[in-house]
């Protein structure tokens, strides 16, 4: 995938004075939930009203959405409030019907972009269309099949894409319903910096009083919009009642979060520290080849303790090292903790060396 101005051109032309913002229930549930939802959003910072019509559940039995009648609802959203919208496509059928009802914005779901079949049937019913698409992250964290997505819909002609960043699914119990994988999406936007990149808290969290935090630290990484999960009545909702909040709340939000713009004094502040940030690099650099060359010796060494059969451990050694470092460290503003932690993590990496050499 070719990295273009193009790819963000439908964002900039927004020129938002916030990052984007999409928002509206999990789930479309009747006429007059979304038109209600849609009203108490019509005149917030909210770009694009979502509602999925077509909800794909882990498991069947659950509310699997209302359907294509859906889409007249928010058609009548788009009439009434003005707002654009916004809905889940998952097969050619999907996008053929949310086309043929003019939603403005279609995102393919966690367990659609997982697969390649999907996806490309997607991109095919899509070819050349001036609609905006989103793709959000599969279920695990493997970024090629996310880009993969994305270059599909690219040489479909779609030219106002980007991405979603919902988290990724893990067997492990932790304080997300899907972990954020800030790392994962920094490389993205590293390689791909024109690539417009939303978060989507309601999913990464799962629950509400976490959307905050998460919607932060998203802007503090430079994400350039949100979706959040806002319903009138969040705990009565058919579908992701946990993680929904109201419309007042998410003014709230949008009130309270810190939002970074580029200014003259930004683009000054952003010189020096990338300057600074160079230097680090350099110096990280030197600091792995310093490592890299005491392991070096340490092998040695391990080879002469190998010849004399003589014990890795030496424990005075060993302590006269690290009595003599953390004098060092002191008088360079180093913590005695960290210079024991540090050099532990040294000792612990040159035994492991030498261990190997010895019983090789
Ligand atoms: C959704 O946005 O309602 C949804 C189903 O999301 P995801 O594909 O991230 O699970
Ligand atoms: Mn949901």
């Amino acid at each position: 995938m070719e990295n273009k101005k193009e790819l963000r051109k439908w964002l900039d032309d927004m020129a938002l004075p916030h990052p984007l913002v999409i928002a509206g229930p999990c789930s479309a549930e009747t006429e007059d939930q979304v038109l209600k939802i849609a009203h108490d959003l019509k005149d917030t910072d909210v770009n694009y009203y979502r509602a999925g019509i077509w909800k794909p559940r882990t498991r069947p039995g659950n509310f699997e959405g209302v359907g294509s009648i859906g889409l007249k609802w928010l058609q009548k959203v788009k009439e009434e409030t003005g707002l654009k919208t916004a809905t889940e496509v998952a097969n050619k059928n999907h996008v053929d019907l949310a086309l043929e009802h003019d939603v403005d914005l279609l995102w393919i779901g966690a367990r659609s972009t997982v697969s390649p079949f999907i996806v490309q049937e997607i991109a095919d019913a899509l070819e050349g269309t001036d609609k905006v698409v989103l793709v959000k992250n599969p279920v695990n964290p493997d970024l090629s099949l996310w880009l993969g997505a994305v270059e599909r819909l690219a040489s479909a002609n779609i030219e106002k894409l980007g991405v979603i960043h919902r988290g990724f699914s893990t067997y492990e119990k932790t304080k997300y319903r899907n972990i954020p994988e800030w790392q994962l999406a920094i490389e993205l936007q590293s390689r791909f910096p024109d690539l417009p990149l939303i978060n989507d808290p309601s999913h990464i969290t799962g629950k509400r009083d976490m959307i905050f935090d998460v919607s932060q630290t998203a802007l503090d990484l430079n994400f350039d919009g949100l979706m959040i999960e806002t319903h009138y009545d969040p705990d009565n909702a058919w579908s992701d009642a946990a993680q929904q909040i109201t419309p007042k709340r998410l003014v709230q939000i949008m009130q309270d979060l810190r939002i970074r713009k580029e200014t003259d004094e930004e683009a000054e502040y952003n010189s020096k520290i990338n300057n600074l940030r160079t230097q680090i690099d350099v110096i990280d650099n030197q600091l792995i080849d310093t490592l890299g060359k005491r392991m070096k010796v340490s092998d040695e060494i391990g080879q002469l303790k190998k010849k004399r059969n003589v014990a890795v451990l030496q424990t005075n050694r060993w302590n006269a090292i690290l009595g003599n470092m953390i004098l060092e460290g002191e008088q360079r503003g180093l913590s005695e903790e960290f210079v024991l932690r540090m050099f532990k993590a040294i000792h612990q990496e040159s035994i492991n060396h030498q261990e190997k050499i010895i019983n090789a």
